[in-house]
């Protein structure tokens, strides 16, 4: 977290547009994010308050980092300066360092503000303030949100492990649109297994049925089903929105060998995992 909060800080300090900066905050944040999940699911942390937790002190250890880099490479450049080193000679980074701390570097900071694009009038004050805090809550809430959403994914409790093997991924094309609304609001897996039987007419439209098991043990079975829709511009050119109707719901043994008869009627095969004795 303090690495990424070092290369960030170098980015951001180097580049001078903000929809530049802006991007690479984002991009950041997203990394940051991809962090916390990798951790976390190493850590097998199923619990969603545990792992906002975690993932809150990681993002705030990252833009801590990013700021006392900010600092230290701000007041080493300022020592260098010509006006500093022609009053004071030999003044290096650490001698303004001790007598200046990080936050009151950071209020120097605020008060001189950015000159932004080559704008006449710099941002100062509140307004650098209030980027900072934007700054780190699009960190926070990334990284919150990264976190968070893994504790939703299945897990074995009896082999201590992630369900994230894959049995089935199973493509339904030519799904009616009409479909979709029936499978959000279906009340069994009949109802969720039964609407392709009868599926005609749209080749745009997509349904995709994935199910996932335990590595070990086969157990721990979930169902996701999803939509793929494919809209067309007036240029033609094609774009696939895939949209999430149930996301990891839990089967029971019963309900695998139906997954594994309606992925029969399609020729798909299921895969099971190579049991470990
Ligand atoms: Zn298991």
């Amino acid at each position: 977290m303090c690495l990424a909060g070092w290369v960030y800080q170098a980015l951001v300090g180097w580049i001078t547009f903000i929809f530049v900066k802006a991007l690479i905050t984002v991009g950041f944040a997203m990394l940051l994010a991809a962090m916390a999940r990798l951790m976390l699911g190493q850590a097998k942390c199923r619990n969603r308050g545990v792992a906002i937790l975690n993932a809150g002190l990681a993002a705030l250890i990252a833009i801590g980092a990013t700021h006392y880099y900010a600092y230290v490479w701000g007041t080493d450049e300022y020592a260098a300066s010509a006006e500093v080193q022609a009053e004071s000679p030999g003044m290096t980074g650490s001698n303004v360092r001790t007598s200046n701390g990080p936050w009151r570097y950071m209020q120097g900071r605020a008060e001189i503000g950015w000159q932004i694009d080559g704008d006449k009038s710099p941002i100062t004050g509140f307004a650098v303030w209030a980027i900072w805090v934007i700054e780190a809550g699009i960190i926070l809430v990334a990284v919150q949100a990264g976190a968070s959403s893994l504790t939703g994914n299945p897990y074995c409790e009896a082999c201590d492990n992630w369900a994230d093997f894959r049995m089935l991924k199973l493509k339904v094309t030519n799904a009616e649109m009409g479909s979709i609304e029936l499978i959000c609001m279906a009340t069994s897996l009949d109802d969720v297994l039964g609407i392709a039987k009868n599926y005609t007419a749209n080749k745009d439209n997509t349904f995709v049925y994935a199910m996932t098991c335990c590595h070990q043990c086969s157990n721990a079975a979930h169902l996701t089903v999803k939509t793929e829709t494919i809209t067309r511009d007036s240029r033609g050119t094609e774009n696939t929105k895939t949209t999430t109707l149930l996301n990891n719901i839990v089967l029971d043994a019963g309900n695998v060998e139906q997954v594994k008869m309606f992925a029969h009627r399609f020729n798909a095969t299921v895969a099971a995992p190579v049991m470990n004795a």
